[in-house]
């Protein structure tokens, strides 16, 4: 490795969920590497990107792992989730089966992954809010708080609230093991 594993505090493993084209890929280049890409070639995904991230005085480096499109023929395996301590479980505020598949992975990821998983519900897309909203703010909220998830609507293409989204579940991952 490199010299920054020596100095690292912590380093530990965080999951993207969602349907398919929901923008899991570009929300994490957005974080990782602050880009975004119109036409996001499904099929072409990283398996994971790191960011290195101050805490405090510990500095934590955060794996997060993407899918390969795997998530359209529902064949994540356990792997995907095992040792997972955060999830960004995302959905797109523009389509409606899209949030009621939450449910689906919210099972999914309390059958495979650890008990006291950090969870953030992401509705993402929210540039699109004026021209073709089909989820109201107030129903990710609302569903946040019934399954105890923190909760952010989200625009990887215009980078809103994306630091913050990730953040969010670091600094909770951060508080749950130290
Ligand atoms: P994934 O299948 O969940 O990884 O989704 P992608 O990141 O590949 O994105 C799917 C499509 O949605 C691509 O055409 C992206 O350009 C687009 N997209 C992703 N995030 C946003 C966003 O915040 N706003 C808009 N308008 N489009 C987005
Ligand atoms: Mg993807």
């Amino acid at each position: 490795g490199d010299s920054f594993d020596e100095e690292c505090d912590y380093l530990f493993k965080a999951v993207l969920v969602g349907d398919s084209a929901v923008g899991k890929s570009n929300l994490l280049s957005r974080f990782a590497r602050d880009q975004f890409q119109l036409d996001s070639k499904p099929t072409i995904g990283v398996e994971f990107a790191y960011r290195n991230i101050r805490v405090g005085d510990k500095l934590i480096k955060a794996q997060i792992w993407d899918t390969a499109g795997q998530e359209r023929f529902r064949a994540i395996t356990s792997s995907y989730y095992r040792g997972a301590l955060g999830a960004l479980l995302v959905y797109d505020i523009t389509r409606k089966t899209t949030f009621e598949n939450i449910r689906k992975w919210l099972h999914e990821l309390r059958e495979y992954g650890n008990s006291d998983m950090v969870i953030v519900l992401v509705g993402n897309k929210s540039d699109l809010s004026n021209t073709a909203r089909e989820v109201n703010i107030e129903d990710g909220q609302s569903l946040a708080q019934l399954e105890g998830l923190s909760f952010l609507e989200t625009s990887a293409r215009e980078n809103l609230n994306v630091e913050e989204a990730f953040l969010q579940m670091i600094n909770k991952i951060h508080e749950t093991i130290s």
